[in-house]
C-alpha cells in the first residue's frame, strides 16, 4: 500500500534536520517538534433545512514563545488535524524568520462553504468562537483568514469574541475589512513583499533592477501585486500563468517585450483566471501552462500552488535564470531543490518570501490593539525594512556558512524560537 503524504510528518522531518545541524539539545527538540497545544471540538450548526449539523473544529497552537500565536483558519471538505498541525509549525518558523514577536498557530475546520447558506455558515463562525474562546485573544492567539474563509468570516468572529468578553476587542483577529479594523496595505502586502525581498537579493547578485526580466506562475492576489511592483522599479515581466475562465485549464500568457498588468487585469476574474481569447487578440502568446518555467528571464516567481516546481520542469529552466522566488506556499518539490542547488540558482524561501501577508497582519494587530491606523505608505515602508531585513540576515548566514538559503532560512527560524523558550526556562 502507498503511503499517504502527511504534512505533519513532512514539517517534523525537516525540522529533525535543521535541529540537527544546529545540534538543539534533546528537550528543544521535543518541545518543538509537536504542537505546545491543540483544541478538538465539535460545533452545531442549525440547518437552514430544519436539522442540525455537528462540524469538526480545531485550533492548534504550535509555540508561542516569542509571542501570541498567529495563524489562519481553513474551511475544507478535506482539512485534517496533521494539515492543522504542519501549518501550525509552519506559522511559527515564518513569523521568527521575519521577526515579528508572534508564534505559530492554525485552525480549521472541516466543511464545504460554498454547501453552506451565509447564516449557516455565520454560524459555524459564532460556534467556532465559542468552542475556543479561553484560549485565544489578543495576547494569546490571533487567527485570521485562510482557504476558503473571507473577511466576514472575520467580522463575525471578532463580533461574537467581543460579545462574549464585552468591549471592543478588534485586535483579536486580522484580515478584517478597513471598515473595522483592517490595515490599509493588506492586500498588496504579499506581492509586494517578495519584491521587497527580490530587489534585495538582486543587489547581492549584481543585477540591476532596471531592465530586469521575469516569468510568474499565477496571476491571483500575489502574483498580481508582485507583477506591479517589479514593472514599478523598472523590471518586465515576460510572461504570467493562470487558469483561463472559459475552459478551465492553465495557460502561459507570454509577451518578450513585458504584459501590461492593467490591461491583463481587465480580462482577468477575481478568482484570477485570464480569458484567453482576449489575451490572444491583444498579441499575447497562449502556451501550454509550464511554459512559464522555460521563458527567457533572469527571476521565476511560482506564485500560484503547491508543487509546482518539480524535478520534470526544473530540468528546463533557462540558463538565464539566476533568481528564484517562492510567492506560493510549496512550490518546489525536494527535486527541482536539487536541480535549482546544481544549476547554482539563489533561491528565496516561501516562509521568507511570502512571509509580507503575516506581517501586515502583525501591523493589522499592533493598529487594532493600539486603536490607531497608519497610512497606507506607513504600512508598506515598515513592510519594506521588516522583509529586508529578514532577507539579509538569511542571505547573510547562507553567506558566512556555506548553507543554501532555504535551510539558512530555517536555521535562523528556529535557532531564534529555541532561545525564546530556553530565556523562559523551558527547556
Ligand atoms: P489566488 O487564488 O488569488 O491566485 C492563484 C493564481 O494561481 C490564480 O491566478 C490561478 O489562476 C493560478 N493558478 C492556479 N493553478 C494554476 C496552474 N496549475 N497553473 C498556472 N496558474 C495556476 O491565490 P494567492 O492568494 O495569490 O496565493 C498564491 C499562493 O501564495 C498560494 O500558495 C498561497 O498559499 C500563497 N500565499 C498567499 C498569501 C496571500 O496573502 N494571498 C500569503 C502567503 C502565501
Amino acid at each position: 500500500m502507498t503511503k499517504q503524504f502527511n504534512a505533519f510528518e513532512m514539517a517534523q522531518a525537516q525540522f529533525d534536520a535543521v535541529a540537527e545541524k544546529l545540534q538543539l539539545d534533546g528537550g528543544s527538540r521535543e518541545l518543538l517538534r509537536w504542537p505546545l497545544r491543540e483544541y478538538h471540538f465539535l460545533i452545531p450548526v442549525h440547518m437552514e433545512d430544519g436539522s442540525v449539523q455537528v462540524f469538526k473544529g480545531y485550533r492548534v497552537q504550535h509555540n508561542d514563545a516569542r509571542g501570541p500565536a498567529k495563524g489562519g483558519i481553513r474551511f475544507h471538505p478535506q482539512e485534517t488535524v496533521d494539515t492543522v498541525r504542519a501549518l501550525a509549525m509552519w506559522m511559527t518558523w515564518k513569523c521568527a524568520v521575519v521577526d515579528i514577536p508572534l508564534g505559530g498557530g492554525k485552525g480549521g475546520v472541516i466543511c464545504n462553504p460554498p454547501n453552506l447558506s451565509p447564516r449557516e455558515q455565520e454560524q459555524l463562525c459564532r460556534g467556532w468562537v465559542r468552542q475556543v474562546v479561553r484560549n485565544i485573544g489578543p495576547v494569546q492567539d490571533v487567527p485570521a483568514p485562510d482557504v476558503m474563509t473571507n473577511p466576514q468570516h472575520m467580522v463575525w468572529m471578532m463580533d461574537e469574541y467581543e460579545k462574549i468578553t464585552g468591549g471592543h476587542a478588534p485586535g483579536f483577529i486580522t484580515g478584517k475589512p478597513v471598515e473595522v479594523g483592517g490595515s490599509l496595505g493588506r492586500t498588496e502586502a504579499t506581492g509586494f513583499g517578495v519584491i521587497y525581498a527580490v530587489r534585495e537579493a538582486l543587489k547581492r547578485l549584481g543585477i540591476d533592477t532596471k531592465g530586469v526580466r521575469a516569468s510568474i506562475q499565477g496571476f491571483g492576489n500575489v502574483a498580481q501585486y508582485a507583477a506591479k511592483k517589479l514593472i514599478e522599479l523598472g523590471g518586465t515581466v515576460v510572461a504570467v500563468a493562470s487558469w483561463d475562465n472559459n475552459d478551465r485549464r492553465a495557460y502561459t500568457f507570454a509577451k518578450g517585450d513585458g504584459v501590461d498588468v492593467a490591461f491583463l487585469l481587465s480580462i482577468t476574474d477575481r478568482f484570477g483566471s485570464i480569458d484567453k481569447d482576449k489575451a490572444r487578440a491583444a498579441g499575447y502568446g497562449v502556451l501550454e501552462a509550464d511554459a512559464w518555467i522555460e521563458q527567457e528571464a533572469e527571476i521565476l516567481i511560482p506564485a500560484a500552488l503547491e508543487n509546482q516546481v518539480t524535478g520534470e520542469t526544473a530540468q528546463r529552466i533557462k540558463p538565464a535564470v539566476r533568481l528564484l522566488a517562492e510567492g506560493a506556499n510549496g512550490p518546489t518539490t525536494p527535486e527541482a531543490d536539487a536541480i535549482l542547488k546544481e544549476k547554482g540558482i539563489f533561491v528565496i524561501p516561501d516562509f521568507l518570501c511570502n512571509a509580507g501577508g503575516v506581517t501586515c497582519s502583525y501591523f493589522e494587530q499592533v493598529q487594532s490593539n493600539t486603536n490607531f491606523y497608519w497610512p497606507k505608505d506607513e504600512v508598506l515602508q515598515r513592510l519594506d525594512q521588516k522583509m529586508t531585513t529578514a532577507f539579509h540576515a538569511v542571505a547573510d548566514l547562507a553567506d558566512d556558512t556555506g548553507e543554501y538559503m532555504r535551510d539558512a532560512a530555517y536555521m535562523i527560524a528556529i535557532q531564534r524560537v529555541a532561545t525564546a523558550c530556553r530565556l523562559r526556562g523551558w527547556v
